[in-house]
């Protein structure tokens, strides 16, 4: 099997759930589509560009099913969700089409094909977070995600996911924690919790524990030394949550909290539910509780209606909270969504000059954020040999930063300390301490 993942953290887990499912149907992984018998892309369609993409990398497959009709080629995630049959019509080479919440299904579908060579679609939704398909480890072996939370009740303005994910439904904790011993029994030692809005967990358990409750059961799980979570919608982080920073040790010293923007007319045009001002409380709030603590954001630029004065008060933000890293996009509509309905104001030269100028002053903060860490000792969870030198190690620090050094690959999975010497906008450089 062939499997190209894109877009989001999301679709990297429900992707590990896939490679879970094939193997147990003794199918093998490929790098190259032309050796593979089955194909699948499990697509997104937050930006048009992605979804672009899934398209034209459809279209280049037409010849390998040309050459081998018995090939299975089949397409998951947001795009399928979104685009259900037609997605037929458009790929007519393509053989499967599953939703967000169908990939459990995904080898029924594909034993079917085999059987009848017919084409098969189920994008369902379920009210329920579908039958528990535990994900395997990434492939070093210490890393996981663990999905808690399906979907989002939100419907921020610009966004396709409450359409392509469905209403939120969380999973019970006694399964998380149960799936969670499992891959601690597997030698993992870093999860991570996902969910669109992992502050939302528990809502709609009546009875069951909120969020914080529920990191802190996962944290007591033996053997996991590193927990991490992710996405984390600034209007719903509790007090509770903040205090869970300074209450649980072996929670990562990292929290991504995308703002968006800086101006309160382009958040309430973008329905976030937060201010900039309530934002920065909670920044301050946090701060308090882990002083070092690393944050990173989402930003978006040239929203409808964006001003230039809206855009400057996204830079006032920016250097008031100094983030250690910033992923930044220029809008762009998305059909279906409350602001494809919006005049898309914003020309795009503008919106391009914003970006280059809000990805500047990002690089120039990376760059004091990262410098602050020289000459500290950080736990670094060593995650493989370096792509550039062999003889150079990666990992990442609990501050979610890449840290390079020498060192051999017996590291490898290890949580070893390391001494950082140096510093880019993008990782960090340091020297290994002797393990005593
Ligand atoms: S919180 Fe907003 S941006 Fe995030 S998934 Fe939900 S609707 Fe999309």
């Amino acid at each position: 099997m062939y499997l190209k993942t894109f877009g989001c953290q999301m679709n990297d887990a429900d992707s590990s759930k896939i490679k879970n499912l094939m193997s147990n149907m003794n199918i093998d992984t490929t790098s190259d589509p032309k050796d593979a018998d089955i194909i699948l892309l499990n697509t997104c369609s937050i930006r048009w560009k992605a979804e672009h993409k899934v398209y034209s990398m459809l279209g280049t497959f037409k010849d390998i099913k040309k050459a081998r009709p018995d090939i299975i080629i089949g397409v998951g995630g947001c795009v399928a969700q979104q685009e259900q049959d037609e997605m037929f019509r458009k790929v007519p080479h393509l053989d499967i089409v599953f939703g967000t919440h169908n990939v459990h299904r995904l080898p029924e579908m594909i034993s079917r094909v085999q059987a009848e060579r017919c084409k098969v679609e189920e994008t369902n939704f379920f009210d329920r977070p579908e039958p528990l398909v535990y994900p395997a480890p990434e492939e070093d072996g210490v890393r996981a995600f663990v999905n808690i939370i399906r979907g989002c009740n939100n419907y921020c303005t610009y966004c396709i996911v409450p359409y392509v994910r469905g209403r939120e439904a969380s999973r019970s904790s006694a399964e998380i924690v149960d799936e969670v011993k499992s891959l601690a029994g597997c030698g993992v030692k870093e999860v991570t919790l996902l969910g669109q809005n992992v502050n939302s967990y528990g809502n709609d358990l009546g009875g069951d524990i909120g969020f914080p409750g529920l990191l802190k059961k996962v944290a007591d799980v033996e053997g996991i030394t590193r927990l991490r979570f992710t996405t984390s919608h600034p209007k719903d982080l509790s007090d509770g949550l903040i205090e869970a920073f300074g209450e649980i040790e072996n929670l990562a010293n990292h929290l991504h909290l995308p703002v968006q923007s800086g101006s309160d007319k382009v958040l309430a045009a973008m329905k976030r539910g937060y201010t900039a001002a309530s934002y920065m409380k909670n920044v301050e709030k946090l701060r308090k509780v882990r002083p070092d603590i690393a944050i990173s954001t989402d930003m978006i630029v040239g929203f409808p209606g964006e001003e230039d004065s809206d855009f400057q008060k996204t830079l006032a933000l920016m250097k008031e909270v100094v983030y250690d890293s910033a992923f930044s996009f220029k809008y762009s509509v998305r059909p279906g969504t409350a602001a494809a309905k919006l005049q898309d104001a914003v020309p795009d030269d503008l919106k391009s000059e914003r970006l280059a100028s809000l990805q500047s002053l990002q690089k120039k903060h990376s760059i004091v954020r990262n410098e602050a860490e020289e000459g500290t000792v950080q736990m670094v969870l060593v995650e493989g040999v370096g792509r550039k030198h062999s003889s150079f190690l990666t990992g990442r620090t609990s501050g979610n930063k890449v840290v390079n050094f020498a060192g051999a690959d017996e590291f490898v999975g290890q949580i070893v300390p390391v001494k950082i010497t140096g510093s880019t906008a993008n990782a960090l450089k340091g020297e290994v301490l002797h393990l005593n």
